[in-house]
Parts: C-alpha cells; sequence; structure tokens
C-alpha cells in the first residue's frame, strides 16, 4: 500500500480535457464543450439549498451525510449500507484501482474509454490491457475477458466516455459470471441518465462482484460541486472505504445533491433538451458530409479527416474549446454537447475549419501540446 500511495493522484475529466491548467477563465464569449460539463448547472432547487446552508459552512458536513444517503438509496431501492457518498465519483474510481489491482492484478479497459482508472493502474504497476471496441461501439467484453485472465478489475464505462454508447447489460452479465475469482466489475454509469441504458445496480442488489458509479456531475450539471456516489456490496465499499478514510464532503454539495435528487423531473427533461440539442448537430454533421460516433450521451467523436489536433488548435483559435483525441483514434475529437447556441457556434467554426484546412496555418497553437510528466502521467501544470 506505501509503495502505491508514492506514484498515485486522482485525475479527473478536467485534468483530462485540458491540455493546460487554466490560470485564468476562458476568453470571453468562448464556446466551452470540451469537457463533458452541463451548461445548465444546478437545478433552481440545488441553487437555493446552497445558499441556505452556506451559513453553516465552518462545520464538517458529517451530520448531512446520511440525508444524502438515504435518499439517493431510496430513489434506487437500496439499502443504505450500499451507498457510500464520495466528494465526486473520481475518488471511488481511484480507490476501487487501488482495492482490486496491482502489480498481479491486471485493470482491463475499453479502447478508447475515460483514461482516468488506467492511469491509476499505471501508478500502483498493474498491467493495463486496452480493448479496442467492438464494431458497434459497445466494450467488447468478450475479448477484454479472453485478454485477462489476471484481471483485477473490469472497467466498463456505459455509456461510454468518449464515443456515447452503450454495453448491453445482457454482455455485463455474462462478464461478472465469467470474470477471474476476486476481480470485480466496475461499471461507470456518470452518464447513464442521458441514455436509455439499462443500469448494473440490480447485480449490486444480487450482491454480486459489481460496484457501480454515478456523479452528480453530469445531467445534475454540479461538476464544481464535487458530489459522485459508490453502489456495492458493503464488503466492497468497505475495500474502498480503507484508501478514502474520513473523506469530509462539502457540505454545499451535499445540501445540492439531496435538493437536486427530490427533483422528479430534473433527468428527464434535462435528458430531452440534450438529445434534441445532440440531435440537431448529427443531422447538421450528416448533411454535410461529417461522420460521427452515433452517441446516446451528452459527448459525442467525429471524424476530423486529419490529425485531431490541428482541427482543435483551429477552433481554439476561433475561441471554440473542444475535447481531446485519443491515441487509438488519432483523426477523431471529442464534442462535449452544449446549448443550441453554443453548438452552432462549433459547426460554424468547425465547417470553416475543414472547408479551409487547406488555407488555415495550424502552425501556432493557442494551447500547449499535452505532454506527460512522471514516465507516462499526463501533464496538469502548465
Ligand atoms: N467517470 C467518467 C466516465 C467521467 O467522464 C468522469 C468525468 O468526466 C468521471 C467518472 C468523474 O467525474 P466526477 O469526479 O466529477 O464525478
Amino acid at each position: 500500500m506505501a509503495s502505491a500511495a508514492v506514484a498515485f493522484r486522482i485525475l479527473t475529466e478536467p485534468a483530462l480535457a485540458k491540455a493546460q491548467w487554466r490560470e485564468k477563465p476562458f476568453p470571453a464569449g468562448a464556446v466551452v464543450i470540451d469537457a463533458n460539463e452541463n451548461p445548465l448547472g444546478p437545478c433552481e432547487a440545488a441553487r437555493k439549498a446552497v445558499i441556505d446552508i452556506v451559513a453553516q459552512g465552518g462545520r464538517y458536513s458529517d451530520w448531512m451525510l446520511r440525508d444524502l444517503t438515504v435518499a439517493f438509496a431510496q430513489s434506487q431501492g437500496l439499502k443504505p449500507a450500499y451507498v457510500r457518498v464520495y466528494p465526486g465519483s473520481s475518488e471511488p474510481l481511484h480507490f476501487a484501482v487501488l482495492a482490486f489491482t496491482s502489480k498481479a492484478k491486471s485493470y482491463v479497459t475499453a479502447d478508447p474509454g475515460y483514461e482516468a482508472g488506467m492511469w491509476a493502474a499505471k501508478g500502483v504497476g498493474a498491467r493495463v490491457v486496452n480493448v479496442p471496441l467492438a464494431k458497434t461501439y459497445a466494450h467488447d467484453l468478450p475479448a477484454m475477458l479472453a485478454a485477462a485472465p489476471d484481471a483485477g478489475l473490469f472497467y466498463v464505462c456505459t455509456p461510454n466516455n468518449p464515443t456515447g454508447t452503450l454495453t448491453p447489460h445482457s454482455e455485463i452479465e455474462m462478464l461478472v459470471e465469467k470474470k477471474p475469482k476476486g476481480s470485480i466489475v466496475l461499471v461507470d454509469e456518470a452518464y447513464i441518465h442521458f441514455s436509455d441504458a439499462t443500469t448494473a445496480i440490480d447485480l449490486v442488489k444480487a450482491d454480486k462482484d459489481v460496484v457501480v458509479l454515478r456523479t452528480f456531475s453530469k445531467i445534475y450539471g454540479m461538476a464544481g460541486l464535487r458530489c459522485g456516489v459508490a453502489i456495492a456490496r458493503p464488503d466492497l465499499l468497505e475495500k474502498l472505504n480503507l484508501f478514502a478514510g474520513y473523506c469530509p464532503m462539502p457540505i454545499t454539495a451535499l445540501a445540492a445533491a439531496t435538493a437536486a435528487l427530490k427533483e422528479p423531473r430534473l433527468c428527464g427533461d434535462r435528458k430531452l433538451i440534450n438529445a434534441t440539442i445532440r440531435q440537431h448537430t448529427f443531422d447538421w454533421l450528416g448533411s454535410n458530409g461529417y461522420s460521427y460516433v452515433p452517441s446516446t450521451s451528452n459527448c459525442f467523436m467525429v471524424d476530423t479527416k486529419r490529425p485531431a489536433k490541428e482541427v482543435i488548435d483551429a477552433l481554439a483559435a476561433r475561441n471554440i474549446f473542444i475535447g481531446r483525441i485519443w491515441p487509438v483514434w488519432p483523426t477523431y475529437a471529442r464534442i462535449t454537447v452544449g446549448t443550441q447556441d453554443e453548438m452552432q457556434a462549433f459547426q460554424s467554426a468547425f465547417h470553416d475549419v475543414m472547408t479551409n484546412a487547406k488555407k488555415v496555418s495550424f502552425a501556432a497553437p493557442l494551447r500547449r501540446p499535452s505532454a506527460t510528466i512522471d514516465g507516462g502521467w499526463p501533464a496538469v501544470s502548465s
């Protein structure tokens, strides 16, 4: 455990999304569709709850933790002992990697997939097994199973970040039944509310070796408030807890998340807004001859037909900040679904960049190219 701590750091979407930490806000008028944030922010009830509680921010928040734990458990038909609240889902993701992977137990993930767990696994010296997505863009779970008889943890992100594509519940069940003894399946449902995916929480209720992650950062629009949830058998949560210790929650996050959970229409309304804007964007891309991966989430991959970095930089020069590249798909970039106005600004700048590609100079990127430090960890400082 001590040696793991030496190289370990928690990576979050902004650390991965932004090529360098920003010391200043984005330029005025910037369209920021790079980190799968929700432009709607917290709902009205959550904002009010934050304001009402802030005066009590001088105290640690443990007395409020129980309310959110119970409210979340009730919303999913779970016993509270199967729920643990964290300041974001990045924490339990990393703690699961610490608890279940090691030099002898590999970390198995899809490619392209959300990379935070992979970097954590490298930090603990675990073998990282990257398995390409299937042709349907689902995780290729039979291939992931076959590739890692030494698996400690299978990471399944559905909808997947960055593609927004789903992995069928039936295949996750198959993985859970056939996986090596002692390993766990970590199902990251950060984006599930945007899609029609079936949750894997039923597998937790059936006491399988499954940990499900949820976050308030996406559909709830609370990325800056920090609240996430791990859902698992109490003995599995206890293993994560060895690393969490006493990890106090921001009092504002607890109040906001508890209030947001009581809003019955929030997820449905926001799902519809996102799906409508996403579909308009897809219609525009399709009618202009651009290819994209058919996402059911708040992000998607677009084919730039050239090194995607060139397009990212050219858009940044036009004050449009899109997401990153996955090395396995170097001519694709990830786009977050923003507001309709933001997507229209993206469309016109993207069209301009794509049609004038030969005339545009890509020589002077606004942002530094992303670098690696510490023998392969993504740089998070300028
Ligand atoms: N999992 C996935 C797939 C994500 O994309 C993110 C963030 O974007 C996270 C987990 C972590 O989110 P947070 O720590 O904000 O809950």
